[in-house]
């Protein structure tokens, strides 16, 4: 059920004859910078995967520091009580506080794992080049002045240790669009412009998207969905916002649910909304969530391209709310939506959403 760093492991980069990662190419409007906030150290999903090598070299700095996800079957970071990685420690000649990765102060950006160097990168092959997409689960990437990304510099994120680049994700010449139906990856991109520009001009995600949310599943209902996700509190902070995701399914079913629960993360975005004085739209900031699932062609090979529009204005409205609610509970209107993006893309990388992509029936 949890969520890794990554939604797919990263592959060594194995082109095939169609799909490249050269040119790099970046979604316009995209921004990024790091400004340690510190999310992406903790246990809002898997520190991981950690190949074999690398866990080799980190237990030489720390012999405790690797241990292994049995729900995910890989190796990762192991985490401190407070849910952050063992490696996440204050900076002692830094007055202000501020915390750092011992590994990349004392050893380099190269000494870190592949997940950790590239979070929140990720780079999908395509027949037309390498897709740099984005993760929006930090308020690194959703909040405060940021940059517009630069291929190459996110490209220095997303190389091994011999410089080439590693592919999260392949896309070869035909996608699935509906069961039974592909069409060219050329067509699709023409599909996808319209669709983006849509967001960018301030479209709702629900119009773009055209497909209704809560769409009819087999053998279970969105209320079975909301229970499991609040089955298996597991302590982290991952966890937590499966439960949150689980509260909101059940509230929107007509379920009652016990009130509000903690909100772990909530020192990151403590951070980010200290240092973001102008705040964003936050129906802006959730068309570019959007924009950039749509971007990172996440959903292909796990659903067909209406279902996973489907799902998407599923997770748009559940967002909404739980934003709502962060609202609702005195929280500013940018960081509550940056905080319920949070969790719904988290939820959309879990084990658990893979496997209940798969009973979406959608009218014919
Ligand atoms: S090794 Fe460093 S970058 Fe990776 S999770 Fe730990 S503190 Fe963060």
């Amino acid at each position: 059920m949890r969520a890794t760093r990554s939604a797919a492991l990263p592959l060594l980069a194995c082109l095939a004859l169609s799909a490249r990662v050269r040119p790099l190419l970046v979604r316009p409007g995209a921004r990024f910078a790091c400004a340690d906030d510190g999310l992406c150290c903790t246990d809002m999903h898997v520190l991981g995967p950690v190949s074999r090598t690398e866990a080799r070299r980190l237990r030489v700095i720390d012999p405790e520091s690797v241990t292994r996800s049995e729900a995910l079957d890989v190796a990762m970071l192991r985490t401190k009580p407070d849910g952050h990685c063992t490696f996440h420690v204050r900076d002692e000649a830094d007055p202000s506080g501020r915390f750092l990765c011992a590994v990349h102060a004392e050893h380099g950006a190269m000494a870190k794992a592949a997940s950790c160097r590239r979070f929140p990168y990720r780079l999908i092959a395509t027949p037309m080049g390498g897709r740099i997409a984005t993760e929006h689960r930090c308020p690194c990437r959703t909040m405060g002045e940021r940059p517009p990304i630069e291929a190459e510099v996110a490209a220095a994120s997303l190389v091994d240790a011999q410089g080439k680049l590693m592919v999260d994700a392949r896309v070869e010449q035909f996608l699935l669009v509906t069961k039974g139906k592909r069409i060219a990856f050329s067509s699709y991109v023409d599909l996808e412009r319209v669709m983006l520009a849509r967001l960018a001009a301030g479209h709702d995600p629900l119009d773009v998207l055209a497909q209704p949310p809560f769409p009819r599943l087999s053998e279970l209902t969105w209320s079975d969905v909301g229970h499991l996700l609040r089955q298996r509190p597991d302590g982290t902070a991952c966890g937590e916002a499966l439960a949150w995701l689980g509260d909101e399914l059940l509230r929107q079913h007509g379920t009652p649910i016990r009130p509000l629960r903690g909100r772990p993360w909530s020192p990151s975005f403590d951070h980010a909304e200290a240092r973001t004085p102008e705040p964003e739209s936050p129906e802006a900031m959730l068309a570019d969530f959007v924009a950039d699932t749509l971007w990172s062609l996440d959903w292909h090979g796990r659903a067909p391209f209406d279902v996973a529009r489907a799902d998407l204005a599923t997770r748009v409205v559940l967002a909404r709310a739980l934003a709502e609610s962060f609202v609702a509970a005195g929280t500013r209107a940018d960081r509550a939506m940056a905080e319920a993006i949070h969790v719904v893309e988290l939820a959309g990388a879990s084990v658990l959403w893979g496997a209940i992509l798969k009973h979406i029936r959608l009218a014919a």
